[in-house]
């Protein structure tokens, strides 16, 4: 039996979570739900959004699934699971299931990964005072040579990059894309930057991973494209993209992008990996907009417990949930209303249940 943490979060974080949990559990899997205190409930009851007896509950599961953050209570669950417990590659899949609503006239056969670099970047948020970067470094220019030290009252924000930083996700990407191709992927990976603009910074980036693919991956074809063309690339050819790694907030940005090509935001799964510890979420956010209304798309979490089940040994148990999504979308009788569909996110859930045992 493998034990699972599911932790809601919020807006329709708790929602979507509970119907993937009571779809696991009705299953039949080996796998049992553990649901800790966490979030605003858990700051009321011990003083703590995330009290100790749940992070360790988290440390000793074989899989531990998240719904989405919104307000303190619910950010400081995710800060924790995510850049706390030093995950620096998010997996983002980026697949078109039949029957789903892609803005795209032609959808079909998108199938790719989206790596964001999760730990370095920009996102990490290290801003300040313009005049004390001037005090530090009073002969940091610009491109025309204007100091910074003369701009006048403001701020500004760090990026960083690191040897070890892009060497290690180039790694986690390069693997990832080698393990597509024995399954009949390509076999490429397509890097996106602003090297051309952020030479030092976006360059040893694309740099480290052109050395690496080159050296240590040489089956692998490698491209590289600014960020605007990759873009732009992402909505006009999908389809030939594999395993695309991408620096922390254009990943951010490119995943929102690429998950309403492939049908919808609320379709889309994420991993979020480092050596010796994974968690699971969808990549859309709490949707305050819809929440409590028991209509959102459980989708991306439901993926995202694949991923979840995959990671933890049960493959066939993986494959088969999402072949049962797959139905649900092919059908089209139970589907969500983002997908222009009338069922709940209960109705949706036991479609899946359903397809699943069918399988
Ligand atoms: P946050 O600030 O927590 O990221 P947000 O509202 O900015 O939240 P998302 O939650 O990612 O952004 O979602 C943006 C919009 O997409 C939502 O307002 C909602 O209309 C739609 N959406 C997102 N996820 C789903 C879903 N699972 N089912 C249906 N619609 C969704």
């Amino acid at each position: 039996m493998k034990t699972v943490v599911a932790l809601g979060g919020e807006g329709i974080g708790p929602e979507v979570v509970d119907a993937t949990c009571e779809l696991l559990v009705a299953s039949g899997m080996p796998v049992t739900v553990l649901t800790p205190p966490h979030g605003a409930a858990a700051q009321a009851s011990h003083g703590s959004p995330l009290p100790d007896d749940t992070r360790r509950a988290c440390e000793t599961a074989d899989g531990v699934l998240f719904g989405a953050a919104g307000g303190p209570p619910s950010s400081a669950v995710v800060t924790w699971l995510r850049w706390a417990k030093g995950t620096y590659a998010s997996v983002r899949p980026v697949k078109h299931y039949p029957g789903s609503s892609s803005p795209l006239a032609r959808p079909d056969g998108i199938d790719y990964v989206i790596i964001r670099e999760l730990s370095e970047g920009l996102y990490p948020g290290r801003e300040g005072d313009l005049a004390d970067l001037a005090r530090a470094m009073p002969e940091l220019k610009d491109k025309v040579g204007t100091r910074v030290a003369d701009y006048g009252p403001g701020r500004f924000a760090a990026k960083v990059v690191t040897r070890a930083g892009a060497e290690r996700v180039a790694k986690f990407a390069c693997e990832l894309a080698r393990r597509r191709k024995a399954r009949g992927a390509p076999g490429k990976l397509t890097c996106i930057t602003k090297s051309n603009v952020l030479p030092q910074s976006d360059g040893l980036f694309q740099q480290i991973v052109a050395e690496m693919v080159k050296r240590d991956y040489p089956e692998l074809a490698h491209e590289h494209f600014y960020v605007d063309d990759g873009a732009r690339r992402l909505v006009r050819f999908p389809q030939q993209m594999d395993v695309v790694l991408t620096m922390n907030l254009y990943g951010d940005i490119l995943s929102d992008l690429g998950a309403e090509t492939a049908g919808g935001l609320g379709m889309a799964p994420s991993g979020c990996f480092r050596d010796g510890w994974a968690y699971f979420e969808s990549v859309h956010g709490s949707a305050p907009d819809i929440a409590g209304r028991g209509i959102a798309n459980p989708t991306g979490t439901i993926l995202s417990a694949a991923m979840m089940l995959d990671h933890m040994g049960l493959t066939a148990e993986a494959r088969q949930l999402e072949a049962g999504v797959a139905r649900v979308y092919r059908d089209g009788k139970a589907l969500t209303a983002d997908q222009g569909g009338k069922a709940s996110t209960k109705e949706f859930t036991r479609a899946v249940l359903d397809a699943y045992r069918a399988q």
